[in-house]
């Protein structure tokens, strides 16, 4: 597979690649796109490799295991879709197998703290019409080992 450039602007669709990256989630793995050149990971998705600038980029699928690098609990609901959602945790995540990517992803359950291992999972419904959600929640013992 290989990334596009089609942009998708109507509402809540969505934008560029990452209707792709939502397309290709499910269960606890994530994809991220990977450049054939240089083998860097990046994110936000792009068409171009921004390290390198190459268009050979695949999808990789990565497990969704990953370490909190910085974390915040929400207390103010900046839209209508999360009134009455708050207070939430959001936390910023370094992936196991590509650390030097960080990705931010809303926590189910407890507010997850810096240095936590915690597990990401993507979700998309492409029936709603509504952008996808990424999500982490605290690694269980028995996830880790
Ligand atoms: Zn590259």
């Amino acid at each position: 597979m290989t990334l596009d450039d089609t942009l998708h602007i109507d509402g809540n669709a969505p934008v560029g690649d990452l209707e792709e990256f939502f397309r290709l989630a499910g269960g606890d793995s994530v994809p991220l796109p990977q450049c054939q050149d240089c083998a860097r990971f990046h994110w936000y998705p792009m068409g171009r490799c921004p390290h390198c600038q190459s268009e050979r980029l695949v999808w990789r699928q990565l497990d969704g295991r990953a370490t909190v690098y910085a974390a915040t609990t929400v207390r103010h609901a900046f839209t209508e879709r999360t009134r009455g959602q708050t207070p939430y945790g959001l936390a910023l995540v370094t992936f196991d197998e590509a650390p030097e990517i960080r990705m931010v992803c809303r926590a189910i359950g407890p507010a997850p703290a810096i240095g936590d291992a915690v597990t990401v999972r993507v979700e998309h419904d492409p029936a709603s019409g509504d952008i996808g959600m990424i999500w982490c929640r605290l690694t269980d013992e028995e996830d880790r080992s």
